[in-house]
């Protein structure tokens, strides 16, 4: 298998409200070769949504038999619950050929930098404080220390797109999604993804000699 049968892996981080779900749903949408992980949880579901689809729900006995069997590829406490990325369900993916996208907090994303595991992170930002307090209020029906804890988490956790390949401001849902598809793209292309496609090419320069037309 060359390189490039391999699929590739991208990191999504945001606070919550910026819209990175939204922004991921509309990429796999768009991208048929790019799939979202599905996470588990100790959460239980929200209304609407569905087991399977949403996350896997799973109790916090479970989630912590996994934690001790090393069954995730990151996992992290968010809001007082448990979120988690299997590392077979992820490997499987990835090994189909298939580009896969994480959406996951910062601890997630440290842990899978730390790793050493190929990927790419993109941290997206609202325009602004304000405009994220907005669009939380705006949409949400938790609870005012829900939002405060919300709020904080985004102010502290802000200053972490620094430690991130890319970083692009929501400010609008579409412009912003072909800002992705770029990013994606340009990931495509580095060279060391493209080696052995190009070598290929290569091969075809060396093999015929150079026809002469006079
Ligand atoms: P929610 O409960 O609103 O669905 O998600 C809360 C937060 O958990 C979001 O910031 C989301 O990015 C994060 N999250 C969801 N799944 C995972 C995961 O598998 N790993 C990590 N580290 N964070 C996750």
């Amino acid at each position: 298998m060359t390189q490039n049968d391999r699929g590739l892996l991208f990191i999504i981080s945001a606070a919550s409200g910026t819209g990175k779900t939204t922004l991921a749903e509309r990429l796999v949408q768009i991208l048929p070769n790019l799939r979202m992980s599905r996470s588990y949880t100790s959460r239980p579901a929200r209304a609407g949504e569905r087991a399977g689809v949403d996350y896997n729900f799973v109790s916090r006995e479970v989630f912590e038999a996994m934690i001790a069997r090393h069954e995730f590829l990151e996992w992290a406490n968010v809001f007082g619950n448990l979120y988690g990325t299997s590392r077979a369900d992820t490997e499987a993916l990835l090994a189909s050929g298939q580009d896969v996208v994480l959406v996951i907090d910062v601890q997630g994303a440290k842990q899978v930098k730390a790793s050493g595991v190929d990927r790419t992170s993109i941290f997206v930002l609202p325009p602004s404080f304000e405009i994220l307090e907005r669009r939380l209020r705006g949409r949400s029906a938790n609870s005012e220390a829900d939002m405060q804890r919300r709020l904080a988490t985004a102010r502290a956790e802000a200053g972490c797109y620094v430690d991130y390949d890319y970083v692009v401001i929501n400010d609008r849902l579409e412009p912003t999604v072909v800002r992705l598809q770029e990013i994606i793209a340009a990931e495509r292309s580095r060279m060391h993804r493209m080696t052995p496609i190009a070598e290929d090419v290569i091969k075809t320069f060396r093999n015929k000699p150079i026809t002469n037309n006079q």
